[in-house]
């Protein structure tokens, strides 16, 4: 089957919810992007709760040199907008002295309403100005009023994307085709990726983010885009329009997932399907077998996802087609028909899609299906482990490399182990 056609289960009914959400915010995503671009700094402009929400969701981490931080506005700010506009200015320029070694600095918005009234746009080119583009000064949102999750690494990369330089073409010419692979990777996934791109021969690729600030890809007419992660449509539509065209494919999840999203790129490239074919077959047939004892434990059980990291529907089709799951219900935050098209083409008949969330309403939904395992966010996975249902945190599958062939076991062993940990407990 083609994973790009527009199939009937693609166009599937959606349970369409809109009620009280149970997620993170946005600015859970400083996590991962602060390990994957090497020299930024996350500055969050916010409250006590925020620096609590960084500090639980980054867990216990000891740094040299911590590289996020929060700006806290307090009540006291509250008196006018230029006294916080100075206080920023003295934050970061304070900052930026005792860090020469930063070289991309990003302001960080979020909910207190006194924080939403700065203009942190502005407030970054006046930075930048300041200090004369050394580093370079980005502003984007992880509000929890207008961002979950993941829409925090897409309002981040969609800030990059209007900086990136443009790709030259030689004179009279089109611009050479590169690819740009787009989603914070793990350096260890891009390390994979970029061994069987240089086998398949295609070339030049470039990844976004950069590991560093000094080496953002360029982009231009001749930029090939696949998105490595699916919560990035903000920075597809950046990257269109500075004329990048996109890929479609399936999220690179599991064995069969990844050899899809290779295929794809490879077709896109004009590569021999032979060749493909030899480069691809033993990294998949490897996977594939990798996959059987942890699939032991999971064929036949029933998965409920409630929506929270936007990864469900690659990782539904994962579950079900790889692993033998039934899935009983698969929740998304926001479901872009456009660039999910690939994994929903996949996902079996019958399995209830739902966007947006009314969470009491799912909860009663999820306690009626029984699920053998339920994959949700923190805060709902204490009191369903209370009533007696194995729980996946959703949140570790964004802080864990599992994309590519080599993860694709370990991918699925994240989800075996609430199972095997209940079976034991209930001997
Ligand atoms: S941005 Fe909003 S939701 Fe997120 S931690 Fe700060 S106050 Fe809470």
């Amino acid at each position: 089957m083609s994973a790009c056609a527009t199939s009937p289960a693609a166009l599937r009914p959606v349970l369409a919810e809109r009620g009280q959400r149970e997620v993170f915010c946005g600015l859970t995503g400083i996590v991962w992007l602060h390990r994957r671009i090497q020299d930024a700094f996350f500055l969050v402009v916010g409250s006590r709760t925020c620096a609590h929400l960084l500090q639980s969701a980054a867990g216990v981490m000891i740094f040299a040199e911590p590289r996020f931080a929060t700006a806290i506005i307090e009540e006291r700010d509250l008196a006018g907008r230029a006294d916080l506009d100075d206080e920023l200015d003295r934050v970061a320029t304070r900052l930026i002295a005792r860090r020469p070694d930063i070289r991309l600095l990003f302001l960080v918005g979020s909910c207190p309403s006194e924080v939403i009234r700065l203009d942190l746009g502005r407030a970054a080119a006046r930075l930048e100005e300041r200090f004369e583009r050394s580093p370079r000064v980005l502003a984007y949102s992880g509000s929890g009023i207008g961002t979950t999750f993941t829409e925090g690494e897409d309002a981040c990369l969609s800030a990059l994307v209007p900086t990136l330089a443009p790709t030259l073409a030689p004179a009279g010419r089109e611009a050479p085709a590169r690819l740009l692979v787009v989603g914070a990777l793990a350096d260890v996934v891009e390390d994979q990726f970029r061994r069987l791109f240089a086998a398949l021969g295609i070339g030049p690729v470039d990844f976004l983010p950069a590991r560093r600030a000094d080496a953002m890809p360029p982009i231009g007419s001749g930029t090939r885009y696949v998105l490595a992660q699916p919560f990035l449509g903000e920075t597809a539509t950046a990257l269109e329009r500075r004329g990048a065209v996109r890929i479609a494919a399936p999220c690179p999840l599991g064995a069969e997932g990844t050899r899809l999203w290779f295929e794809s790129i490879a077709a896109a490239f004009g590569i021999d399907p032979a060749l493909a074919d030899g480069v691809l077959s033993p990294p998949a047939r490897r996977a594939a077998a990798a996959l059987a004892a942890p699939r032991a434990r999971l064929a036949g059980r029933r998965v409920f996802l409630f929506p929270d990291s936007q990864l469900e529907i690659p990782l539904a089709r994962f579950l079900a087609r790889e692993c033998g799951m039934i899935l009983t219900e698969v929740g998304t935050p926001f479901l872009n028909r456009r660039l999910m098209a690939p994994d929903l083409a996949l996902l079996p008949a019958g399995a209830q899609l739902a966007e947006g969330q009314d969470v009491e309403r799912q909860l009663d939904r999820c306690r009626a299906a029984r699920p053998d395992l339920v994959v949700c966010g923190l805060g709902l996975a204490n009191p369903l482990e209370a009533e007696g249902f194995a729980t996946k945190w959703s949140i570790e599958l964004v802080f864990s490399p599992i994309q590519g062939f080599e993860q694709a076991a370990d991918l699925a062993a994240l989800f075996a182990r609430p199972l095997a940990r209940r079976a034991l407990l209930e001997v």
